[in-house]
C-alpha cells in the first residue's frame, strides 16, 4: 500500500523528483556524514527521554505492532514516544505525545540548536494526520538543543534540552490536504515528475540529488555568478549558459569579472592588488590548516553542543628564500585531542611571520575558542591571532579569478585553477570526509584500517597548507 509519511511529505515540499525518487528508493547511497547525522540525533533523544522517565517508548516496535500499541497508549492517556498514526494512505509517527486536559501537545525532537522554520510544516502535517485520527492537539512545541550548555562532568539533560511552543507558526502552515493528495498522486505515478532546477534545491536542506540534476547545466552556467537573486531570474527566463546572459544585463564588479572571464577563456589578473596583497605577508610565512569534528550531544568537559573540536593541524613553514619545513599534529586515540594539541602549537607557531589561512573566520572563531576554553593558552594564541592573514582575500575580492573557479573561492576550487594540481588524486579530498573518517576511527572506532585513514588524513590535511605555499609561489610569478 501507498503511503504519505511525514519525510515524504516535506520531501514534496522540497521537489516533486526528490519525493518520486525517495519512494522509488532510488536516492545516492547513505554517506557516512549522513549515518553521523543520523547517529547524532539518537543520541541527543536518549537525553530527551530522560527528562520524560513515565514515558512509553513504541520506537523498537514494527509498523503494525507499533500502530496498535499506539492505540492502546493513547486509550490510557500515556505519555508517548514514537506514537504511529495511520490514517488511509497518511502516516505519521510523532516523536512525543503529552496527555493535557482535553487533549494531547505534540513535540518534534529535533538536534538543531535552534527553531528553524521547516521544522513547522513537519509539525503541521502530524497535527494535520492526528486530528484525522480523532485526537485533539492543543500545543505544538520543538525540542532543540541549547548551544549554550557546557558540559563540566556528566551531561545535564536538563541544561542540555530546550523547548520552544510553535503553535500559532503550525496552524499558519496552508493546503495540508491539497499537498496530502499531491504528493500521493507523485508517489503512485510511473514516471519521474516535471520539476525544476530551483532555490528548493538548497532549500531548506541540500538536495542528494544536486550532482545529478545541476551536473546538467552548461559548465559555465548562470548559477556560478554571485548575485543569487540576478541568476534564479535568469534560470527562471530560461538562461542557462554565461554565454548567453543579455549584454546590457546589470552585473555586479564580480559578475562582471566571471562573465568576461568565461567569453574570453582567460583568467583575471588585478597585479596591483596582488601585489598590496604579497607586500602585506611577513616572512616566514607559517601556512595553517585545521581539521576538527563535532557532536550535537558534546563528548568533553570544556565544550558545548556541535562546537568544533580540532583533531589535526597542518603547518608549512616558508622562509623568504623559498625554503620550507613541515610540521604537524593528529590526535592519536578517543580523549580530548586539543590539549595535546595545543602544547604542540604553541611551539609550532612560536616566532614571527605570518600565520597564512584560506578563510580566516574558520580559524579565527577556532583559536578564540580554544583562548576561552584553555584560559592558560590565551596569551601566545592572542599573539598568534594577530599575526594572521587569510590567503582567501585576493580571490574573495576577484583581485584573481580563474573560469575553472567555477563561481568559488574556496582553496578546493582555487589550487587546481591556478597551480593544475588537485585533491581528486587523494583518497580523502574534503574537510567533511576527513572529519568523519577521524571521528569513526579514532573517537567512536567502528572503522577497521585506523593505520590507513591516519596515513591518508596526513596527506590531505598536509596538501591543504603545502598548497597554500604554491598558490602564493604562483601569485607572485604572476606579478614580475
Ligand atoms: S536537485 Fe533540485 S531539481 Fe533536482 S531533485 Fe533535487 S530539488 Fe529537485
Amino acid at each position: 500500500m501507498v503511503l504519505l509519511t511525514k519525510s515524504k511529505f516535506m520531501n514534496g515540499l522540497q521537489c516533486p523528483k526528490l519525493l518520486w525518487r525517495a519512494n522509488q528508493k532510488t536516492l545516492p547511497e547513505i554517506t557516512l556524514s549522513d549515518e553521523h547525522k543520523f547517529a547524532q540525533g539518537h543520541e541527543f533523544e536518549k537525553y530527551v527521554k530522560m527528562l520524560y522517565p513515565d514515558g512509553v517508548d513504541l520506537g523498537d516496535l514494527g509498523f503494525k505492532e507499533n500502530v496498535e500499541a499506539t492505540t492502546k497508549a493513547v486509550e490510557d492517556r500515556k505519555l508517548i514516544f514514537e506514537a504511529g498514526f495511520q490514517v488511509g494512505e497518511l502516516f505519521v509517527r510523532s516523536d512525543l505525545l503529552e496527555p493535557v486536559e482535553d487533549g494531547w501537545n505534540l513535540y518534534e525532537i529535533k538536534s538543531s540548536s535552534e527553531v528553524k522554520p521547516v521544522h513547522y510544516p513537519d509539525l503541521a502535517f502530524q497535527k494535520f494526520v492526528l486530528e484525522k485520527a480523532g485526537l485533539t492537539i492543543k500545543k505544538c512545541f520543538v525540542i532543540y538543543i541549547n548551544k549554550e550548555y557546557q558540559k563540566n562532568g556528566e551531561i545535564d539533560p536538563n541544561q542540555l534540552v530546550a523547548k520552544e511552543e510553535v503553535t500559532e507558526q503550525v496552524d499558519a502552515v496552508e493546503n495540508l490536504e491539497d499537498n496530502s493528495q499531491k504528493y500521493l498522486e507523485i508517489i503512485k505515478r510511473d514516471t519521474v515528475p516535471d520539476y525544476v532546477i530551483s532555490q528548493n534545491c538548497n532549500k531548506p536542506y541540500e538536495c542528494p540529488l544536486k550532482g545529478e540534476c545541476w551536473g546538467a547545466l552548461p559548465e559555465n552556467n548562470v548559477l556560478q555568478i554571485t548575485n543569487w537573486r540576478l541568476y534564479w531570474k535568469l534560470f527562471a527566463e530560461g538562461i542557462e549558459d554565461i554565454k548567453d546572459i543579455p549584454t546590457g544585463t546589470k552585473l555586479s564588479d564580480k559578475d562582471q569579472v566571471i562573465v568576461e572571464t568565461v567569453e574570453k577563456g582567460e583568467p583575471y589578473i588585478s597585479k596591483e592588488h596582488i601585489r598590496h596583497f604579497l607586500n602585506s605577508l611577513h616572512y616566514p610565512l607559517h601556512h595553517f590548516d585545521f581539521e576538527t569534528f563535532d557532536t550535537a550531544v558534546p563528548i568533553y568537559d570544556k565544550s558545548r553542543p556541535y562546537q568544533k573540536i580540532p583533531f589535526q593541524y597542518s603547518l608549512h613553514i616558508e622562509q623568504e628564500d623559498g625554503s620550507t619545513e613541515h610540521r604537524e599534529f593528529l590526535a592519536e586515540g578517543s580523549e580530548d585531542p586539543r590539549p595535546a594539541l595545543l602544547e604542540q602549537l604553541k611551539n609550532d607557531l612560536q616566532g614571527e611571520g605570518s600565520i597564512v589561512v584560506f578563510n580566516q573566520s574558520f580559524e579565527i572563531s577556532l583559536l578564540n575558542k580554544l583562548a576561552e576554553d584553555f584560559p592558560e593558552h590565551k596569551e601566545w594564541i592572542t599573539a598568534a591571532l594577530g599575526r594572521i592573514v587569510d590567503l582567501a582575500t585576493p580571490f574573495k575580492a576577484f583581485h584573481y579569478y580563474n573560469p575553472e573557479q567555477k563561481g568559488s573561492y574556496s582553496i578546493k576550487k582555487v589550487l587546481p585553477a591556478i597551480t593544475g594540481k588537485s585533491y581528486s588524486e587523494l583518497e580523502i579530498n574534503n574537510g567533511g570526509d576527513a572529519s568523519m573518517l577521524f571521528f569513526y576511527s579514532h573517537i567512536q572506532p567502528k572503522l577497521e584500517n585506523k593505520e590507513e585513514i591516519r596515513t591518508n588524513l596526513l596527506k590531505y590535511c598536509g596538501l591543504d597548507t603545502e598548497g597554500m605555499v604554491w598558490i602564493i609561489q604562483k601569485l607572485k610569478e604572476m606579478v614580475k
